[in-house]
């Protein structure tokens, strides 16, 4: 079944076209500054030159037009007709507690994602406007969300409650959420296919490394407990959100700087992280680069994130009393030998021993195992596919609603 996959942002769309039957993808891209004075256009069909243009794009729904309009162009002959895409997979940051599977989108789910924009204010509106825009140009075929929380939503309480008055739980929703559902579900269950053939009794730990970044301890195929929480802020430090935070440092800074909430939000969302660390940048590949040279504030930021990651895998451990496997997946782990060596380091007391030569050798898109031989706990680097769980997702809920009118 052909379906298109698409992830909004408040000023980007971006899209995949994945075939579910053999799992391959014709084409992706990305239309991103929606809305600027000149928006960038990206199609990569697979085996064709790709096309870099820029436009003026007004918003979500003209951004859809354009990608449909190259999808179905004679020059690109990528689909024929738009009858052929079969089912529309959009991703959804939040749901909420919920939707703890992915749903078909009618009125009612639209409201219930509309509802959970008090808890995802920077991510759920422009999800929302995508689906809009997006069933305004395919209007006659299913559209499928899939929530970037529903894979943690086997969380025990124990591990989603906050220390804070139940009351605030019970009237606002507050409790640990979990964010990357798609990819730490998608690593598991490749780890589980090629390695193991079964989930049950398997205790994986899922480090999904990349601008973005979260870990998950996933037991007998369930998560149950992940580092980000209420929102995609907290755990792991990342790219340029803090992680982890004693929260009277919020008050610290209002009393000293006068800092208003929204210079908070700011702070802390993208002024933090590595780039705050180091002062120079976001992206690994730049910090290693200076670390090489001697920063010592870009060896600093390398030191802050590993040594996190490396707490939480210990941490992981003790909640699940063991670890079968550790999976390395996103831009970062799946590329940075580096930063897989710092993360696992000195760690043979709970049973975790590298192999340098494998770990330095890892071919870009293959899964590879990096543990020595001798290691008690496997460790893997598996390459994430977060698109082709939504569209296996949306196609499976498209067939299943083709069949039945109660879906
Ligand atoms: P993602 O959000 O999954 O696209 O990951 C983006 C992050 O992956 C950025 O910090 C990149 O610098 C990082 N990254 C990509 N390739 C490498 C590499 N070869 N070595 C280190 N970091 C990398």
């Amino acid at each position: 079944m052909l379906v298109l996959v698409i992830n909004c942002g408040s000023s980007s769309v971006k899209y995949d076209l994945i075939n579910t039957e053999d799992q391959t993808g014709l084409c992706r891209g990305l239309v991103e500054r929606i809305g600027a004075v000149t928006a960038i256009v990206k199609h990569e069909p697979t085996g064709q030159k790709k096309v870099k243009e820029t436009k003026t794009i007004q918003n979500h729904t003209e951004a859809l037009k354009e990608i449909l309009g190259f999808l179905l162009s004679p020059d690109s002959q990528i689909v024929k007709s738009a009858s052929d895409i079969k089912a529309v997979g959009h991703r959804v940051v939040h749901g909420s507690d919920m939707f703890k599977d992915s749903v078909l989108i009618d009125d009612d789910v639209k409201e219930a994602i509309e509802q959970a924009i008090d808890l995802a204010p920077l991510h759920n509106p422009p999800n929302l406007k995508g689906i809009e825009a997006a069933m305004e140009a395919l209007p006659d075929v299913p559209h499928v969300a899939v929530f970037d929380t529903a894979f943690h939503h086997s969380l025990p309480a124990k591990a989603y409650l906050y220390g804070i008055p139940n009351r605030l739980y019970r009237r606002y929703k507050i409790r640990k959420y979990g964010f990357h559902g798609t990819s730490h579900y998608y690593v598991s269950r490749q780890y589980y296919k090629l390695i193991l053939k079964d989930s049950k009794d398997t205790k994986v730990i899922s480090c999904h490394l990349g601008n973005g970044a979260s870990i998950a301890a996933i037991e007998g195929g369930q998560s149950v407990d992940t580092t980000m929480g209420f929102t995609p802020l907290s755990g792991l430090v990342m790219g340029t959100r803090s992680g982890d935070l004693d929260p009277s440092i919020l008050f610290y800074l209002v009393e000293k700087e006068e800092l208003p909430l929204s210079d908070l939000h700011a702070l802390l969302n993208r002024h933090s992280g590595l780039i705050g660390l180091s002062g120079y940048a976001a992206d690994m590949r730049d910090l290693i680069a200076e670390a090489e040279k001697g920063d010592r504030r870009c060896q600093q930021a390398i030191d802050v994130f590993t040594y996190k990651i490396k707490q939480y895998i210990g941490s992981y451990m003790a909640t699940m009393n063991g670890c079968d496997a550790i999976l390395f997946t996103a831009g970062i782990g799946e590329n940075s030998a580096l930063i897989r060596k710092k993360a696992v380091e000195n760690m043979e007391y709970l049973g975790i021993k590298l192999d340098d030569d494998r770990n330095n050798d890892v071919q870009p898109g293959e899964m590879t195992r990096i543990s020595a031989d001798d290691s008690k706990v496997d460790v893997y680097v598996v390459p994430t596919n977060e698109e082709l769980v939504i569209a296996i997702d949306a196609a499976k809920i498209a067939q299943a609603s083709a069949q039945s009118p109660w879906i």
